[in-house]
C-alpha cells in the first residue's frame, strides 16, 4: 500500500457512473413493457392512468429520456431531454422526426457534425438488438453520456446523462493523483519514509529506508520499529514521542538508529499521525533525512573543541565542563571533588635543548602516562604549554585521597623519558584545591589551585601544596604589591646595596655586586627575591632595570679605578630591544669606563636560545663590558655553555660553596668548572663564602675571586669605604 492510500484507476470510476444509466434504461424498458402489455388488456381509463404513470416516471428521472420508433420518430420524451439540447416541448412531442430534432440541435448551437453523428448512431441503435453506450462531447464543453436500449417491439430508448461535472472532477482527480504520485516519487528519492500502524509495526518502507537500515523490505514489514533502536536515547524520550504523536501532534527530533550490521546512523525525523474517519490515528508516517555525516562532522568538531590536539587528552574547556558538572553534582549533595594543577619542572630546558618537537613528544607521552595511571574517577586535561589539570572525585577522605594522588603523580612524572635515545627526567609542582559545598565555583577553584601551585614552586618545586586561606590573603597582598611597585620608582623607594668581591690570591677588594632593595613605606626594606619576579611578570623590570644600571654606573664612577661594579640583568630586560642603548647611555652619562662594568646573566637567558640575545651580549663585549654567567650550577648548568658562549667570568652558585666541605659532588663540580674555565681563559668567582674553611678550600682549588658574608654583607653606598675594606683584607691576610 502507498502511504498516501490507493489511487482509484480511471476505468473503475468510469464504470461507476456508466452503470447507473444502463440500469435506468433497463428499468424504463421494463416499465414500458408492462404499460404496453396493459394497453392490450386494459380499459381506456386504465390506459390513460398507465400513460400518466409512465410520464410521471419519465419526468421524475434526473436524466434526459427519449424513446424513438425504428424510423426515428419520437414516441415519448421527458422535459429534461428538451432542456439538455435546448429544444422546446413542441420540438420533442410524440411523433416529432429525428431529422427535425437534429436540425433543432444545430440551430440551438450544437456542433453539426455531432448532431449528425447522433442521428446516425440513433438510427443504428434502433436497428441493433444490443444496448449501446456513447459519450458525446458538445461544442460548448458539456459532456453527455447516452445509453441506448433497443425495444423488443422495435425502436429504442435513450437516456442522456450530463456528466460534465463528473468529467471535470475526474480530470481534477487525475491531476491531483498525478501530482501526488510525483510528490511521493520525489519524497522517496530524497528521504527515508516509513509507515507504522498504531502499534509500531512497520507497514511501509521505501527504498531509502531499506538502504540505510540494511534490511530488505520483507525483513522490515510487519516488524516493530523497535528493531532499529540503538539504545542511544533514553526510554523516556520514546514515551514522550508516542504520547505526542498519539495526540496527533507532529514530533520532530534527531534519532540514532542501529542498522542490520550493527552500525549506527542518525536521522532527522518528522512523525505525523495519519487520521482515520473517526479523527483518531490509524497509522504513523515518519519522514527521515540521513544526517549521519553531519552528526559525525559535529562530533568531530565537538571532539576538537574539547580535546588538546597535541596530546589527544581533554583540553581546558572540557576541564571546565567537567568541573561545572562536578560542582553542580556537589551542590545537589553529590560527591566532593578536588582539583590538581600541575606545572612541569624542567620542561622548558628539554624544549630549549632538544627542540620543540622533542618537547611535544614528551608532553604527548606524559599525557598518556597520566591517563593510564588515573582511575575512572579521575579526569586529566592539558591546559596548554606544560600545564595539566586533574579532577579527582569519589574519595571518602578528600584530603587523604588528594595526598595519595599527588604522590602518585610526582612519581609518574619523574619516571625517565626515552626521547630518541635521550634519557630525560623532569618533575612537576602540584597545586591542590579541595572543592567544598560552599566554594565550588570552577573559576574560584582553579584560582585556588593556582595559588597553591605557586607556593609549591616557591617551596622548591617537584612537590605539592594545598590551598589554604593564608594563600588567599597572600594573593590579595600580591595585587597590593603590584600597585605599590608601580608608584615606587617615582617615589624613589628603590635603593642599591653593594657587596664587595675580593681577589682570592691577594685578598684585595676588586669589585662590588649591586643588589637592589625596596624600602617599602609599610613593609620596610624588602629583598629582591620578594619583588624581582613580580616586576618581571608585570613589565616593571624594564624601567627598574634601567634605573639600577644608571644608579650603579653613577655610584661606581666615584670609586677607585680598581673597583668594578657587577649589575644583575633580568631576561625581561632583553625583551625590549633597547638594552644595549640603555647600558651605553648609563656608561656615557656616568663616565664609567666599560671595562669597569660587569653584567651578570643567568642560564635562563641562554635557554631561550635567541639570536637577538646573543647579538646584544656580543655588542656589549665588543665595547669592553665583562659578561658573567651567574648562579652557575643551579639550573641545568651544562659545561657546554661555557664553550658555546664567550663568557669572561663564571660565578659558582652559593649552594656549591656551601656544600664544599660536606659534599663530594660539590667539590667535583667546582673542580671540573675550574679546569674547563682555565682552558678557556675564563675567570671564576665563588659566591656565598661564609666561613674561612670554605674560603681556604676555594683558594686551594684555584678560584679567582670570592664574595660572601665572610668578607662583607651587601650595604648601602654610604657605608662602603674601600680603604677600610683594604685594611680589613690586609688584617685577614696577616692573620
Ligand atoms: P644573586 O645574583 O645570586 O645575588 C647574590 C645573593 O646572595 C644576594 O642576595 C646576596 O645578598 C646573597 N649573599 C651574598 N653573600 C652571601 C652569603 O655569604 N651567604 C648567603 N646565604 N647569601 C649571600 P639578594 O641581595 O637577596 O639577591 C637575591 C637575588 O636577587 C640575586 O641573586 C639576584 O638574582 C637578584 N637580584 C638582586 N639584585 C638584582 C638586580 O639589581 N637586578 C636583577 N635583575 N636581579 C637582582
Ligand atoms: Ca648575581
Ligand atoms: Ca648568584
Amino acid at each position: 500500500m502507498s502511504p498516501f492510500g490507493n489511487f482509484p484507476e480511471a476505468s473503475a470510476t468510469a464504470l461507476t457512473w456508466i452503470g447507473a444509466p444502463l440500469t435506468i434504461v433497463a428499468l424504463i424498458a421494463i416499465i414500458i413493457r408492462i404499460v404496453k402489455t396493459q394497453q392490450l388488456a386494459l380499459s381506456a381509463s386504465s390506459l390513460a392512468r398507465s400513460n400518466m404513470l409512465l410520464q410521471t416516471v419519465l419526468e421524475s428521472m434526473p436524466h434526459g429520456v427519449c424513446m424513438f420508433e425504428s424510423n426515428g420518430g419520437i414516441i415519448v420524451s421527458n422535459k429534461h431531454y428538451g432542456e439538455m439540447y435546448g429544444l422546446t416541448p413542441g420540438q420533442i412531442k410524440p411523433g416529432a422526426k429525428l431529422t427535425d430534432i437534429v436540425n433543432a440541435h444545430i440551430s440551438a448551437g450544437f456542433c453539426p457534425q455531432n448532431a449528425e453523428r447522433y442521428q446516425e448512431d440513433c438510427l443504428a441503435g434502433a436497428a441493433s438488438p444490443h444496448p449501446s453506450y456513447i459519450v458525446n462531447e458538445l461544442g460548448n464543453g458539456d459532456v453527455y453520456a447516452i445509453s441506448r436500449q433497443p425495444i423488443s417491439s422495435g425502436g429504442l430508448i435513450e437516456v442522456h446523462q450530463d456528466i460534465t461535472d463528473i468529467r471535470m472532477t475526474e480530470a481534477w482527480a487525475d491531476v491531483t493523483r498525478q501530482e501526488l504520485i510525483e510528490m511521493q516519487f520525489a519524497i522517496d528519492q530524497s528521504v527515508i519514509v516509513a509507515v507504522t500502524d498504531v502499534h509500531g509495526r512497520i507497514t511501509y518502507a521505501n527504498d531509502n529506508f531499506c538502504k540505510i537500515s540494511g534490511y530488505s523490505r520483507e525483513e522490515l514489514l510487519g516488524q516493530n520499529h523497535r528493531l532499529l533502536n540503538s539504545g542511544h536515547h533514553p526510554e523516556a524520550m520514546f514515551r514522550d514521542m508516542y504520547r505526542q504523536i498519539a495526540g496527533c501532534e507532529v514530533w520532530r527530533g534527531e534519532l540514532c538508529n542501529r542498522a542490520k550490521d550493527g552500525s549506527l546512523y542518525w536521522v532527522d525525523t518528522v512523525i505525523t499521525a495519519q487520521l482515520g474517519l473517526n479523527g483518531k490515528p490509524i497509522a504513523y508516517i515518519a519522514i527521515r533525512i540521513d544526517i549521519t555525516s553531519r552528526k559525525s562532522a559535529e562530533a568531530r568538531i565537538s571532539y576538537a573543541a574539547r580535546h588538546d590536539s597535541l596530546t589527544g587528552i581533554a583540553n581546558r574547556s572540557a576541564l571546565l565542563e567537567r568541573m561545572d558538572e562536578a560542582s553542580a553534582c556537589l551542590r545537589r549533595g553529590g560527591d566532593i571533588f578536588t582539583i590538581f594543577l600541575l606545572d612541569l619542572d624542567g620542561f622548558k630546558y628539554v624544549n630549549d635543548t632538544l627542540g620543540h618537537s622533542t618537547g611535544d613528544r614528551l608532553l604527548a607521552e606524559l599525557a598518556h602516562r597520566l591517563k593510564r595511571s588515573l582511575r575512572e574517577t579521575e579526569f586529566v586535561a592539558r591546559l596548554g604549554g606544560d600545564e595539566f589539570a586533574i579532577v579527582q572525585s569519589g574519595e571518602t577522605d578528600q584530603r587523604e585521597g588528594a595526598v595519595a594522588l599527588a604522590a602518585r603523580l610526582l612519581e609518574t612524572v619523574s619516571e625517565p623519558f626515552d626521547l630518541d635515545g635521550h634519557h630525560v627526567t623532569i618533575g612537576t609542582s602540584i597545586g591542590i584545591a579541595l572543592a567544598t559545598d560552599n566554594g565550588s565555583d570552577s573559576g574560584e577553584l582553579l584560582k585556588r589551585a593556582d595559588l597553591a601551585l605557586y607556593r609549591a614552586k616557591a617551596e622548591g618545586r617537584n612537590n605539592f601544596s594545598f590551598f589554604d586561606e593564608e594563600l588567599s590573603k597572600e594573593s590579595t597582598s600580591r595585587l597590593q604589591l603590584i600597585s605599590d611597585m608601580r608608584a615606587a620608582l617615582s617615589r624613589s623607594e628603590f635603593e642599591l646595596h653593594y657587596q664587595p668581591v675580593f681577589d682570592a690570591k691577594t685578598s684585595q677588594p676588586c669589585g662590588v655586586e649591586a643588589l637592589v632593595r625596596w624600602r617599602h613605606p609599610v613593609m620596610g626594606l624588602m629583598s629582591p627575591d620578594r619583588f624581582i619576579w613580580l616586576a618581571e611578570e608585570t613589565g616593571l623590570m624594564e624601567p627598574l632595570g634601567q634605573w639600577i644600571l644608571e644608579r650603579a654606573c653613577l655610584d661606581a664612577a666615584s670609586w677607585p679605578d680598581t673597583i668594578k661594579v657587577a649589575v644583575n640583568l633580568s631576561v625581561a630586560q632583553f625583551r625590549s630591544g633597547t638594552l644595549f642603548d640603555v647600558i651605553l647611555c648609563a656608561l656615557v652619562e656616568s663616565g664609567l669606563p666599560p671595562e669597569r662594568l660587569e653584567l651578570e646573566i643567568t642560564e635562563t637567558l641562554l635557554l631561550q636560545n635567541k639570536q637577538s640575545h646573543s647579538v646584544i651580549i656580543q655588542q656589549l663585549k665588543n665595547i669592553g663590558v665583562t659578561i658573567v654567567l651567574d648562579d652557575f650550577g643551579t639550573g641545568y648548568a651544562s659545561l657546554s655553555y661555557l664553550t658555546m658562549f664567550p663568557f669572561d667570568k663564571i660565578k659558582i652558585d652559593k649552594s656549591f660553596t656551601q656544600g664544599l666541605s660536606s659534599r663530594v659532588d660539590c667539590a667535583a663540580v667546582i673542580a671540573s668548572v675550574l679546569s674547563l674555565a682555565r682552558g678557556l681563559d675564563i675567570a671564576v668567582t665563588a659566591e656565598g663564602v661564609e666561613t674561612n674553611e670554605q674560603f681556604e678550600l676555594l683558594r686551594a682549588a684555584g678560584v679567582d675571586q670570592v664574595q660572601g658574608y665572610l668578607f662583607g654583607r651587601p650595604s648601602p653606598m654610604a657605608e662602603i669605604n674601600f680603604p677600610t675594606l683594604e685594611r680589613t683584607a690586609q688584617a685577614r691576610e696577616a692573620a
